[in-house]
């Protein structure tokens, strides 16, 4: 069985067992047992949905700390366009550039600029009809990992080309020892993220074998040492850097910004996992048609809704908005053929059958039976008390061998009352 690196962790001491997380679960991996949750690490896509739900703070994102910084001597930042949008009356982005550089960074390059170069990407090979229509966007790595376990008949439709944090790390790392001649294994690129998904997609990527980004840190973590520096910076005026983004690389940062930079109107966006998932379930059925471009992503608004980042996601919007109003429509034509081998995927997307009941077909079908009989002696109340997210995920789990049907407390008292009665009549 393969490993799985999770971002997304449960602190068991905070966890009361009030079963909210398991029915925001997109993927059923969370169930209580004996009081306390646990994630089953083969089905999670660190989406972060546990984390905005649980009430008593006992899911959280592992991210490195702001210390990981002194392991490479020579360190460069990677700040998403969501960064961006957590400050008030941000106009200037070179502020939080300037900012990145005094914090203890040696160099920024912005995932902004790689998300253009991504957009330029997409066009030519939407243009040259290389890809199977509709594409999908493969940037919100929970998305992709969801397709990968839920929705195998779309996989052939995913963007085969990596996200702009990777493409931004492989270029920094690259422009990084032209400039100081460092050997690449010296050079660390820090991605500054905005939710778990994206960390995981680091530490397992989707598409090649390795990530280029060395280490991640919460917006979180560094927008408390981030702020009082950019007022110093704005009060003096002097920026030490000049952002190299137009209006396509800001506007990644919230939904339908990936969209925007294709110049097509012949696309879909939906935010929000729930919506993802029925756009993915409509797609299946053949029931959305004449869209060529569909972005998704897993959290409301955008990477400006991931849990990691402080502003409220709306507000982020309407923030990034006001930054991009004046910049170009986009600051980057980048040589394509040039940086094909930056671009692409060298792994292809596969399926995880996760939640297949057997590889075998005919021991599948009767497990499905069997869950089929065991969901049909239940209440159908979907209450959750047992610990599963619904009475059809407890069946499975009891055909999993992994549950016990009297986990059902209805099940439990409608059956030991009838044994009771039946002894009561045999002593008559
Ligand atoms: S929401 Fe889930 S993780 Fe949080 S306390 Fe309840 S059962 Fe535990
Ligand atoms: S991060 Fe998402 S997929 Fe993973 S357990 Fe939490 S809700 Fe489920």
């Amino acid at each position: 069985m393969q490993e799985f690196f999770h971002s997304v962790t449960l602190d068991r001491d905070k966890c009361m067992g009030c079963t909210n997380c398991i029915k925001r679960c997109p993927t059923e991996a969370i169930r209580v047992r004996d009081r306390k949750a646990y994630i089953e690490a083969e089905r999670c896509i660190d989406c972060g949905e546990c984390i905005r739900i649980c009430p008593h703070h006992a899911k959280r994102a592992v991210c490195d700390p702001l210390a990981v910084l002194k392991q490479f001597r020579y360190v460069v930042a990677l700040p998403p366009p969501s960064l961006m949008a957590q400050f008030n009356n941000l106009e200037d982005v070179d502020i939080v550039l300037s900012a990145l550089l005094e914090m203890g960074f040696d160099d920024v390059f912005e995932v902004a600029k790689a998300a253009e170069i991504v957009s330029a990407a997409t066009r030519s090979l939407m243009k040259a009809g290389k890809l199977p229509l509709p594409v999908i966007s493969s940037a919100c790595p929970a998305v992709t990992r969801l397709i990968r376990v839920r929705f195998p008949g779309l996989i052939d439709h995913v963007l085969p080309l990596h996200a702009p944090i990777e493409v931004a790390a492989r270029m920094a790392k690259k422009e990084a020892a032209v400039k100081t001649g460092l050997p690449l294994e010296e050079i660390g690129a820090v991605f500054i993220t905005p939710c778990p998904a994206k960390v995981t997609a680091t530490k397992m990527p989707i598409g090649t074998g390795k990530s280029a980004v060395d280490a991640v840190v919460a917006v979180s973590e560094v927008y408390p040492k981030l702020f009082p520096l950019m007022n110093r910076i704005a009060a003096s005026g002097e920026p030490l850097r000049a952002s190299e983004v137009g209006r396509i690389g800001i506007s990644w940062g919230s939904s339908s910004g990936e969209s925007s930079g294709l110049i097509n109107d012949s696309y879909l966006a939906a935010d929000g996992i729930e919506n993802v998932i029925r756009v993915l379930e409509d797609l299946e059925d053949e029931k959305i048609l004449g869209v060529d471009f569909i972005e998704l992503n897993a959290c409301s608004g955008g990477c400006v809704g991931g849990v990691l980042n402080v502003e409220n996601p709306y507000i982020a919007e309407t923030k990034l908005k006001r930054i991009r109003k004046n910049l170009p429509v986009s600051a980057n034509h980048p040589d394509l053929a040039q940086l094909e081998p930056v671009l692409q995927w060298d792994t292809p997307l596969e399926f995880l059958p996760i939640m297949e009941l057997d590889s075998d077909m005919v021991t599948a079908m009767e497990k499905m039976a069997r869950i089929e009989e065991i969901t049909s002696q239940l209440e159908g109340l979907d209450c959750g008390s047992c610990g599963a997210p619904s009475c059809r995920a407890l069946a499975e789990d009891v055909v999993r061998g992994v549950a016990s049907i009297e986990d059902c407390i209805f099940y439990y008292r409608s059956h030991s009352s009838l044994e009771k009665g039946s002894t009561s009549d045999d002593t008559n």
